[in-house]
C-alpha cells in the first residue's frame, strides 16, 4: 500500500500520527493509497518552517516571485497529462475533465504573474503643504487554505497562487479523498523556485488532515489568514472559529444552482448546456446546474421531452474513457447520499421520470457509478430541492411566469450560481441586475469568472466578504499600510549645501 507523505520544507515527511485516511480508485471501487492525518505538532512544525521562509520571501522582490510563477506555469504545462491522470485516478473526473481543472487553476497561476502591477500602491502628492501620501499592500504572513475533494488542482491554485505571489508563505490541507495531485503542485512549486534560483522551501507546504487538522490551522496563533472551500456547514464552523481566533477568513460553501429558461431560449443550446452543466463531472461542481425552471408549461413539456433523449445518449464510464460523459462520483457514501436523495424525492411527490440508481458498469462492478437521474415537477418546499445533492441528478422546477421564475435563486438559501437562457436582452439585463446571487450567466451555463475577475457567491455559498482570486484575491491576502509623509524645509547640517524651497 502506498503511503502519501506530508510535503513540508521542500521535503516528503512521513506522517507519525498513525492515524490515515484511505485513497480509493473511485473506478473500481479499491483502496489505492493511504493518506496521513497529521497532528497538531507536526501542524506547528509546519507553520515554523512556513513563518521562517516567509521572511525571506516577503523579502524578495515581486518581479522574481513572479519569474517563480511563470515557471511553474510551465512545468505545469509539461507535467498537464501525468498531474490529469493522478487526477482522475483519486477522483474520478474523465481525463478532459481533470485537465480543465487544472486548466483553470493556472489561469489563475498566469493572474499572479502579473501581480507585481496590483502591488504598486497608491500615492498622493501634495496632500497638504509638503505632505505626500503612499499606501502599500503589504503580505500577511502564514496563510492556510483548506480545499475540497471537487477542484483538487484548481481551487489549491486560487490560493496559494495569489497567496504566494503576494509574499506570504502558505499551508495547504488538501481534501483527504484526493491529495497526490496538491502534493504534485508543491513539487513543481519548488522545481519552479529552483529554475529561478530561488529557494522556495517552506514558502509552500502541504499538510495532510481531518477535522482535527482543520482545527490547529483556525486556532494557530501564526496563521493570519484562513481561505476555504467546501460543504456550508463547515463553511460557517470554518468562518466563525478562525474569525475568534482572529483571522482574516473567507469562506466558500455548497450551492444550488438555477437555470431559468424563458420561452424565446435557443433550445438546442439549452438541452446541450445543460447535459454538460448538469451532469458533467457527475454533478460534482459547486457551479453545476442542477435545477432547471422552464417557464410555461410548452417550454417545461419540450424541455422535459429533449432532456430525457438527451440523457439516454451519454455515456457514464471510467475516467481514462475518453468517449465517456462522466465518471465514477468520489465515493461509496457520497453515491449512498445521491441515491438517498432520489428516493426523498420520489417520496416528496416529484415524478422520477429517469432513474439512475440501477446503473452500473460492466468489468467495473464495484466503482462508484450512477448514471443520470431526472426529475420532473420539484417543488419549493422539498428537501430535495432546498439541499444540495451534489450529483448527476437534474430537477424541474416549472414556473408560470418570469417573476415567479427569478424569485426562486433569489428566495433559495444557496446564491453561488445562476443562469438564463433567453433572446430577450431586456429580460437578460433585468434578471442579472435583480437576482440575488453571487454569479450570473446570460445564455453561459456554468458562469465561472475569468482569473482577472473574482468568484464568489452569496447567502449560504459564501462566509466573509471577500472573493477568491482576481484583485480581491489580491485584497484577502493582504493588508494596507499608508505613510503620511512630510518633508522639513530649510536646512540642517552642511550649510553651503541649499536645499530649494518647495512651492
Ligand atoms: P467538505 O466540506 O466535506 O470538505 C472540505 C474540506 O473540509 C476538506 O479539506 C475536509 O478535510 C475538511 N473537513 C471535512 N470535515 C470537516 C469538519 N467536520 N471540520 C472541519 N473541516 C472538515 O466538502 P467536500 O465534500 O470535499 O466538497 C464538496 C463541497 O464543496 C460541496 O458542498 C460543494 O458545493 C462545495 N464547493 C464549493 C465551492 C465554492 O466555491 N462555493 C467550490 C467547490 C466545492
Amino acid at each position: 500500500m502506498r503511503d502519501i507523505a506530508h510535503f513540508v520544507n521542500g521535503q516528503a515527511l512521513a506522517g507519525s500520527s498513525g492515524r490515515f485516511g484511505d485513497v480509493f480508485n473511485p473506478n473500481t471501487g479499491e483502496v489505492q493509497a493511504r493518506v496521513p492525518f497529521a497532528t497538531d505538532a507536526e501542524l506547528d512544525a509546519a507553520v515554523q518552517v512556513a513563518a521562517k521562509a516567509q521572511i525571506g520571501w516577503a523579502a524578495t522582490n515581486p518581479q522574481r516571485r513572479a519569474r517563480v510563477m511563470f515557471e511553474f506555469k510551465r512545468l505545469i504545462e509539461r507535467d498537464m497529462n501525468s498531474l490529469a491522470e493522478i487526477l482522475s485516478s483519486e477522483h474520478g473526473k474523465v481525463i478532459a475533465d481533470s485537465k480543465g481543472d487544472i486548466q483553470r487553476g493556472l489561469e489563475v497561476i498566469e493572474f499572479a504573474c502579473g501581480i507585481p502591477h496590483i502591488l504598486k500602491g497608491e500615492y498622493t502628492e501634495g496632500a497638504g503643504p509638503g505632505i505626500d501620501v503612499y499606501s502599500m499592500r503589504q503580505p500577511l504572513g502564514v496563510c492556510a487554505g483548506i480545499t475540497p475533494f471537487n477542484f483538487p488542482a484548481m481551487i489549491p491554485m486560487w490560493m496559494f497562487g495569489i497567496s504566494i505571489a503576494v509574499g506570504n508563505s502558505f499551508i495547504l490541507k488538501p481534501s483527504e479523498k484526493d491529495p497526490t495531485a496538491p502534493v504534485k503542485l508543491a513539487e513543481l512549486m519548488m522545481e519552479a523556485g529552483a529554475q529561478v534560483g530561488q529557494d522556495l522551501a517552506g514558502v509552500l507546504n502541504v499538510v495532510h488532515g481531518d477535522k482535527s487538522a482543520v482545527d490547529a490551522i483556525l486556532t494557530h496563533p501564526l496563521i493570519r489568514a484562513v481561505s476555504f472551500v467546501g460543504s456550508s456547514d463547515i463553511a460557517h464552523y470554518v468562518y466563525q472559529t478562525g474569525t475568534a481566533h482572529g483571522k482574516r477568513v473567507q469562506a466558500m460553501g455548497g450551492a444550488k444552482n438555477h437555470g431559468i429558461v424563458l420561452p424565446d431560449a435557443d433550445m438546442d443550446q439549452v438541452v446541450k448546456d445543460l447535459s454538460g452543466a448538469a451532469f458533467g463531472s457527475a454533478g460534482e461542481r459547486c457551479m453545476a446546474l442542477p435545477v432547471v425552471v422552464p417557464v410555461g408549461k410548452t417550454t417545461a413539456d419540450e424541455l422535459r421531452e429533449r432532456m430525457v433523449a438527451e440523457i439516454a445518449s451519454l455515456k457514464v464510464g471510467v475516467s481514462t474513457d475518453l468517449d465517456a460523459h462522466y465518471g465514477p462520483v468520489v465515493s461509496s457514501q457520497h453515491r449512498a447520499k445521491i441515491a438517498d436523495y432520489i428516493r426523498i424525492g420520489q417520496e416528496e411527490g416529484a415524478e422520477l421520470v429517469v432513474d439512475g440508481r440501477d446503473f452500473s458498469l460492466q468489468g467495473f462492478e464495484k466503482g462508484f457509478f450512477i448514471g443520470p437521474s431526472l426529475f420532473d415537477g420539484v417543488k419549493k418546499g422539498m428537501k430535495t430541492y432546498q439541499e444540495e445533492i451534489f450529483g448527476p441528478v437534474l430537477q424541474i422546477v416549472r414556473a408560470e411566469s418570469f417573476e415567479e421564475a427569478v424569485a426562486l435563486p433569489s428566495e433559495h438559501q444557496y446564491g453561488n450560481g445562476v443562469a438564463i437562457f433567453t433572446r430577450n436582452g431586456r429580460a437578460a439585463r433585468e434578471f442579472a441586475a435583480s437576482v440575488n446571487v453571487g454569479m450570473v450567466g446570460i445564455n453561459v451555463p456554468i458562469p465561472v469568472p475569468v482569473a482577472y475577475h473574482t468568484f464568489g457567491g452569496w447567502k449560504r455559498s459564501a462566509f466573509g466578504d471577500t472573493n477568491q482570486h482576481g484583485v480581491e484575491g489580491v485584497k484577502f491576502y493582504t493588508k494596507v499600510k499608508t505613510v503620511t509623509a512630510r518633508w522639513p524645509e530649510g536646512e540642517v547640517g552642511d550649510s553651503s549645501f541649499v536645499i530649494p524651497t518647495m512651492k
